[in-house]
């Protein structure tokens, strides 16, 4: 059912693997919590989530939680190119957290995935046989675990921002709710959609009030016995970091004779400066090499903290045309119903607001206003403010604007503005694609309503 939105012939192999699983487990355990991991790998670090439920409510809605969430210390799996063995290594200090929260009768019971995203996408592209070195590293590491260790692939854009979309309405009872003693179905409008954004991509995932008329952006589902039809686009290259490295390699100015390359630049605060290899900028397949480039040269930043200025460089990064014509776009030609409902807004989009003070949904002129003041401040005071701790302190003022202009760009006004909620968790889990994709993975969704809530709602 909803396996279908995952790739079909790794799905297919699963659904028989899902089957056998529980049966395995419904007979060989009896006891009363069960436990399932699953490792985000995102592009510029890798977090691993233990979940929990009740063994006999196992398709019921609304029963998983989060045990654990814990970071694994250095970058993203994407990095390890030269050393694939060191992203297995790399895993193990979290494994072991995981295994001591999990009973040694439960371990090999328990369902544990890694799903890359991105940073894995873009270096598939860029190197396939590198990222394949790199997933076997970790499914090494991960299947010499006494966990059940079901596998790792990358995700499809479309599939983590389906299981994102899932997550939020899951934790938030909106799929099906148990209230006054019966299941009920919630109404439509109460779905929420989800505005995810990592380092290096970001999506959009929210039911539309009108058809989808673009197959490539839709995942259906059957969840409880009502269908679902969502609209999800993954951008690549519109994560935070990779719009940085796009921004400045467009600030770059050719200046071949220079030992020295030297970019002002307005999304800095004024007073900012630091200097960076330039042949780290054009590693991404998000930038394209500047022919006539030196890439041995240092490349020196200079902010002047400019927001207006900013605004304009970020817009460069967007493709406004083939949208402009009747139809629903949103850009870079990508088809786009109007948003309609509910948001919740996380991950990126909730570290940047959280740190400007901007999640208690303050209507957008506010926002603006704050950002751009925030933009203005030299550095000097701001970093004084933030002795030493805060490590993304001068990308702040970007990415603030940034999520204006993504936001605007996908079709936000002022009057949606308000549907969206900045927060990173709900009812104690963290809000992103993980829980999603285990629940469709192990089958924990029925397709219909189990027989006795059927019976309870009528
Ligand atoms: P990914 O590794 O693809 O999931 O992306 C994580 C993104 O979040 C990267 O762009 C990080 O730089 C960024 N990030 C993580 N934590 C914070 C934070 N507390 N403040 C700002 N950015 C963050």
């Amino acid at each position: 059912v909803f396996m279908a939105l995952l790739g079909t012939a790794t799905a297919s192999g699963l659904t028989v693997l899902v089957l056998i699983l529980v049966e395995a487990t419904n007979i060989l355990l009896p006891a009363d919590t069960k436990f399932g991991i699953v490792l985000d790998a995102g592009s510029s670090h890798t977090s691993l989530y233990v979940y929990q439920w009740p063994a006999d409510k196992e398709k019921d809605t609304g029963l998983v939680s989060q045990a654990l969430a814990c970071q694994v210390k250095g970058p993203g799996i994407s990095s390890y190119t030269t050393d694939p063995a060191q992203a297995g290594e790399s895993l193990k200090g979290c494994l072991g957290e995981a295994l001591a929260l999990i009973p040694g009768d439960l371990r090999q019971a328990t369902p544990t995935f890694l799903g890359a995203t991105a940073g894995m996408r873009l270096l598939s592209q860029k190197n396939s046989s590198q990222a394949g070195a790199i997933l076997a590293a970790v499914s090494r590491v991960l299947g010499q675990s006494s966990l059940d260790f079901w596998g790792a692939e990358v995700l499809a854009g479309r599939d983590e921002g389906a299981c994102a979309w899932v997550t939020i309405n899951y934790v938030l009872g909106r799929l099906v709710k148990y209230s006054s003693g019966e299941w009920i179905q919630p109404a439509e409008g109460m779905l929420v959609g989800a505005l995810d954004m990592g380092g290096a991509s970001a999506q959009i995932s929210f039911v539309p009030s009108g058809p989808i008329l673009d197959e490539s952006t839709q995942a259906t589902f059957r969840l409880y016995g009502t269908d679902y039809s969502v609209y999800t686009h993954s951008y690549l290259c519109f994560g935070q970091d990779q719009m940085l490295n796009r921004l400045l390699a467009g600030l770059v100015q050719v200046r071949l004779s220079s030992p020295v390359l030297l970019v002002r630049h307005p999304c800095y605060l004024s007073g900012y400066q630091t200097t960076l290899p330039l042949a780290s900028l054009y590693e991404s397949p998000c930038v394209h090499a500047a022919a006539r480039l030196n890439l041995t040269q240092n490349l020196t930043v200079e902010g002047t903290g400019n927001p207006g200025a900013c605004v304009a460089a970020i817009r460069e990064l967007f493709s406004f045309s083939g949208c402009e014509g009747p139809g629903d776009c949103a850009f870079n030609g990508v088809y786009q119903p109007p948003v309609q409902g509910q948001f919740y807004a996380f991950s990126n989009f909730y570290y940047t607001f959280h740190f400007l003070n901007l999640t208690s949904r303050q209507p957008l002129g506010t926002v603006n206003t704050t950002i751009w003041e925030f933009c203005q401040r030299p550095w000097k005071l701001v970093e004084a403010s933030y002795p030493g701790q805060e490590q993304w302190l001068q990308d702040y003022c970007a990415s603030g604007l940034y999520i204006l202009v993504l936001l605007q760009a996908l079709g936000f006004s002022e009057e949606t503005w308000a549907n969206i909620e900045f927060q990173k968790q709900a009812g104690g889990t963290d809000i992103g694609w993980t829980l999603g994709y285990m629940l469709n993975l192990t089958g924990m969704i029925p397709a219909e309503a189990p027989a006795q809530w059927r019976a309870q709602s009528h």
